[in-house]
């Protein structure tokens, strides 16, 4: 008997998409509510296509890789676009849309059109590393690993097939602590037959986090405060924060936060400090407090290319902010 999720009690394949890309490296237990919401939200993909950028990643908030949301915006304007609204049914036609690869694509194919498309997420890629103790570096693995998923899927059910093996994965086949002993595939797998499954596949070598270092600005003016919007490219690009200065060569953030805002702004105060993890970064940022003296328009020439709104605290939940603004917020209450 496999997991009791949503998406798997429809075969929408609008739906199924939306799961698929939620739960790329986000466990399902966090995705479930973000899920609910997204389709209470936009139930078709006409609603999502229709939506403006900045409520899809206000429904995103707190889910992370804001590229995803950014493509599935972009991939539902061009299945309404160019093809009606209809999705295409082959793996390979789904891959060619924005933030849609060959696991999603499959995922997709054999949910919601029956095809038997083979997938290979992380999962899938543990389960028959294992079972055919693939012991190749990455890169060369995945080929290997597709080859063998896509030659055991089984064409009668290849939805049902690929939620199994995907399930043994999340239940069965865990990454650290895999049960053998309740695994219907325990007689014939190299990988417990050689003493230690959990050597195989080879994982890749984890990514060393680049650290960024920086002072988050809470600006205030008669009650409201000064949001700033990121750019449309690179890191949480399009979300709404505090003016945020890195700390490029060191030095105390009073002084950093003086040189960018000139004669602006006085009563400038710490607050503390916030730490937060992205992918491959690690963000700090010492955060302070001030009180804007100038021009509500005039702006460092550093953000003030970018658009800003000067906004009252119980306003600020309109805005798509990332996590770290969220943890700068609690500083203020
Ligand atoms: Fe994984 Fe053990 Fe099953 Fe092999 S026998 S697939 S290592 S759970």
């Amino acid at each position: 008997m496999g997991r009791d999720l949503p998406w798997r009690r429809t075969r929408d394949p609008y739906a199924i998409w939306i799961s698929e890309i939620m739960l790329q490296q986000t466990q399902v237990k966090t995705v479930l509510p973000y899920y609910q919401r997204w389709l209470a939200a936009l139930p078709t993909i006409a609603d999502l296509a229709a939506a403006e950028l900045e409520a899809v990643l206000k429904l995103w908030e707190g889910l992370g890789y804001y590229t995803r949301a950014r493509n599935l915006h972009k991939a539902a304007q061009a299945i309404v676009k160019e093809h009606g609204g209809v999705f295409s049914e082959t793996a390979q036609q789904l891959q060619a849309l924005p933030g849609i690869g060959r696991s999603t694509a499959g995922a997709i194919a054999s949910s919601a059109f029956g095809r038997c498309e083979a997938i290979l997420d992380a999962n899938v890629r543990r389960v028959l590393g294992r079972l055919f103790a693939v012991d190749d570096q990455p890169t060369q693995a995945a080929a290997k690993l597709w080859n063998l998923s896509q030659r055991l899927v089984d064409p009668e059910a290849p939805h049902n097939f690929n939620q199994a093996l995907m399930d043994l994965g999340a239940t069965v086949c865990t990454a650290n602590s895999p049960k053998c002993l309740l695994c219907p595939w325990q007689a014939d797998c190299l990988g417990r037959r050689s003493g230690d499954p959990t050597r195989f596949p080879v994982r890749p070598a984890r990514a060393v986090r680049s650290k960024i270092t920086g002072v988050s600005v809470v600006i205030e003016r008669q009650g409201k405060f000064l949001l700033i919007r990121r750019p449309e490219q690179g890191l949480l690009a399009g979300l709404w924060e505090f003016p945020f200065v890195e700390l490029a060569c060191g030095g105390e953030p009073e002084e950093i936060v003086r040189i960018a805002f000139g004669n602006r702004l006085e009563s400038l105060e710490r607050l503390g400090r916030v730490e937060h993890e992205f992918t491959h970064r690690h963000l700090t940022a010492q955060v302070l407090r001030a009180q804007w003296i100038a021009a509500p328009a005039a702006l460092p020439k550093v953000f003030d290319c970018r658009e800003h709104t000067w906004q009252p605290p119980e306003c600020w939940l309109e805005f798509p902010m990332p996590g770290y603004v969220h943890k700068t917020c609690k500083l203020l209450q």
